[in-house]
């Protein structure tokens, strides 16, 4: 039985075609599953009717279940989606006034325990289907609808909820080219935002099947900090990052990647870190966008003081970056993009511990 929620463009083609089908079917059924939200087949009036009586037989429908939906007072939302027995993932939406953002989770936990970071904290257990990443926005979009204009209320998509996505590259992969297609959420290769803390060689897959907007997670300027706060940096250091990074924006839809740089109290925001972050990316076209740190129980650091970000902020832009700091969201209801708790029943502890002075995790093929 085939989910069809986990099938791109070609692979819906091909399964059409597997049936005996043509393939134009493909592009009408996922107008009905991703555009209106079908979670039947009998809702779908313009197909024959004897396709709507074979379909049930051979494939469902089936997206990760609703388990809650929380509506912060700033208007952010939360999803809570159930993924098998004590695993759940969240997706938030963050409205403003030029767009609306869906935030969304390629894995259920992470395994590469980035030191301030409550999903790292948990452990991993597995990465997520196509049809739990896409069935995300597919939640999403049904709640949310289109404005007066008819214009989707989802303007924005950015892969930074749970997990790592480039570590669970194919499927990513296919649930970002849903997005893009025409056929299903037909959103800008400049509105989806893939987030990694620098996966190189899937960086370099990316670019080649793919390109989208990129956002690298940085948070340090130099290896022993970052090896410290980011330990897949032990595995690719900061000077291999900043060239995937020099390659990734060359033809891409964007000509610069955003680095991400989470403001931990004394940590990393002092003076010299943002005189050092501007010599590392001085040959890389990038934005800075610092995040204040999101506490969470047990979570070890504090997030700097406005005033330091704001200065942070200054010398960067000083030094010629553009550079934004996030806002921080449904602080009521712990929707901050990063901060997505979800919960996850960790497989994989003995396993990352064992990895950890030399990681070697596998990247996909
Ligand atoms: N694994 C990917 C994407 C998910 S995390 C990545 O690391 O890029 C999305 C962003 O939130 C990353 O920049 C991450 O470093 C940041 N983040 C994680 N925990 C955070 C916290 N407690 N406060 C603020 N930002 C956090
Ligand atoms: Fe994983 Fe990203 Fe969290 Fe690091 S910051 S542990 S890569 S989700």
């Amino acid at each position: 039985m085939r989910n069809l929620l986990d099938l791109d463009l070609p692979a819906l083609v091909a399964f059409f075609e597997s049936i005996g089908e043509k393939p134009f079917r493909a592009r009408q059924v996922a107008h009905w599953l991703h555009q209106r939200g079908a979670d039947d087949f009998s809702q779908m009036t313009d197909l024959a009717k004897s396709l709507r009586e074979k379909l049930p037989g051979v494939a469902e429908i089936r997206p990760p279940r609703l388990e809650h939906e929380h509506v912060s007072a700033d208007g952010t939302r939360k999803w809570l989606l159930d993924v098998g027995p004590n695993n759940r993932v969240e997706t938030v939406f963050i409205p403003e006034d030029d767009r609306g953002t869906l935030c969304v989770s390629t894995q259920v936990g992470c395994a590469l325990e980035c030191a301030f970071c409550s999903t790292g904290r948990q452990g991993f257990n597995r990465n997520l289907s196509v049809a739990e990443i896409v069935g995300q926005l597919w939640w999403a979009n049904k709640a949310l609808g289109r404005d007066p204009k008819g214009e989707r209320i989802i303007s924005n998509v950015v892969l930074m909820g749970m997990g790592e996505p480039l570590l669970n590259f194919d499927h990513t992969v296919a649930a970002v080219s849903l997005m893009l297609d025409d056929d299903a959420y037909g959103l800008s290769r400049r509105r989806v935002t893939i987030s990694t803390s620098g996966i190189v060689p899937a960086m370099d897959r990316l670019r080649e099947r793919l390109p989208v907007a990129l956002a690298v997670s940085l948070h340090a300027p130099d290896d022993a900090l970052r090896d410290r706060l980011v330990p897949i940096n032990r595995k690719y250091p900061l000077k291999e990052l900043m060239a995937a990074c020099r390659r990734y924006v060359v033809d891409a839809p964007r000509d610069f990647v955003t680095f991400e740089y989470v403001m931990l109290d004394g940590v990393n925001d002092q003076p010299e870190h943002a005189e050092r972050l501007l010599r590392l990316t001085r040959d890389v076209p990038c934005k800075f966008n610092l995040i204040p740190f999101n506490p969470f129980p047990d979570g070890g650091f504090r997030r700097s003081p406005a005033e330091r970000v704001r200065a942070f902020a200054g010398q960067l832009i000083a030094g010629g970056k553009v550079t934004t700091t996030r806002k921080t969201r449904g602080d009521d209801i712990d929707a901050a993009c990063g901060q997505l708790a979800g919960r996850v029943e960790d497989r994989s502890r003995r396993l990352v511990r064992r990895m950890r002075p030399d990681t070697t995790l596998e990247v996909g093929a």
